[in-house]
């Protein structure tokens, strides 16, 4: 978990996935602190802000507390960008969806292999002992 100070106001926002994709949520925080200084006198302007930053299913999630003409488009194309990133390093070299024991992670070979070995560290998979 980190935080990241938001756009407009003092509120914090949270993040839970790896740095990897901190660049893809730098640009969708971009466009979200854009929007704000664009729509700020609006009448009954509400900010926009972000309720929840993670990774689900292997792939970047961003929710929004509201959705304005467009922006779901524009950080559904942030979210599938991060199918090119390895979640931890940010490669986009051999980085792809993979499966451990039904858990979907977007690795490149590197994180992949050490998540493998944390993994059977963690449940004594391959231990002697038993
Ligand atoms: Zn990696």
């Amino acid at each position: 978990m980190k935080d990241l100070v938001a756009g407009i106001g003092h509120s914090k926002e949270y993040y839970a996935c790896g740095d990897g994709w901190i660049q893809l949520i730098k640009r969708a925080k971009h466009i979200v602190r854009k929007y704000n200084l664009k729509h700020k006198r609006d009448t009954n302007f509400e900010p926009l802000e972000f309720v929840d930053i993670k990774e689900k299913f292997g792939y970047l999630n961003l929710y929004l507390n509201y959705y304005p003409k467009g922006m779901i488009k524009r950080m559904l194309r942030i979210e599938h960008a991060s199918f090119d990133y390895c979640e931890i390093c940010g490669t986009k070299k051999t980085t792809k969806m993979r499966e451990l024991h039904h858990w979907y992670m977007n690795r490149c070979d590197k994180c992949y292999k050490e998540e493998i070995q944390k993994y059977n560290e963690r449940f004594n998979v391959g231990s002697k002992e038993s």
